[in-house]
């Protein structure tokens, strides 16, 4: 055992329905609570709250991404274990699903004037829908 940085992260990825992705990357990339972090083999050790975005992880030259809501993320020098409320990868993204919530999203906030009308509320929605479309232009093997 020698005192060299670790080269690679053992990465994984666990929603309440399902592991996601145990795979060994190069790097990655989270929507940390104060906005994008990156993480390569060594980081020094934390935690931190992810809200809504892209997470990106480079293997080799292929960078893989998946769209990610809320949960947390501990990174060690050698791993990283994400544990997100909602995360899909990019291949996965029904592109008319998240079409169809953004477009109800923006017709709720085109609404403003309604009392009833959960601001927030539709912000989230929105905001999930155009992350949603943004990672699933992004899908590996897509024309960029
Ligand atoms: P919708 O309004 O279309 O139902 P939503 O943002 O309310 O979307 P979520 O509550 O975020 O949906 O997610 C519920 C489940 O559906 C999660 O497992 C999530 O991964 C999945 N999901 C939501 N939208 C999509 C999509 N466009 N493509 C693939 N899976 C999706």
């Amino acid at each position: 055992m020698d005192s060299l940085l670790p080269d690679k992260l053992q990465l994984e990825i666990v929603t309440p329905d399902r592991l996601l992705l145990r795979e060994e990357v190069e790097e990655l990339q989270i929507p940390g609570k104060n906005g994008y972090l990156g993480i390569l083999p060594g980081h020094a050790p934390l935690i931190t709250e992810l809200q809504i975005g892209e997470l990106s992880y480079r293997q080799d030259k292929t960078t893989h991404y998946l769209s990610v809501a809320w949960g947390y993320c501990e990174v060690l020098p050698d791993r990283v274990t994400v544990l997100a409320e909602i995360a899909e990868r990019a291949e996965e993204i029904d592109v008319n699903r998240a079409l169809a919530a953004k477009e109800r999203a923006e017709k709720r906030l085109a609404g403003l004037q309604n009392p009833d009308l959960d601001f927030n509320r539709a912000m989230i929605s929105l905001q999930r829908a155009l992350v949603r479309l943004q990672v699933s232009q992004k899908r590996v093997g897509a024309l960029q």
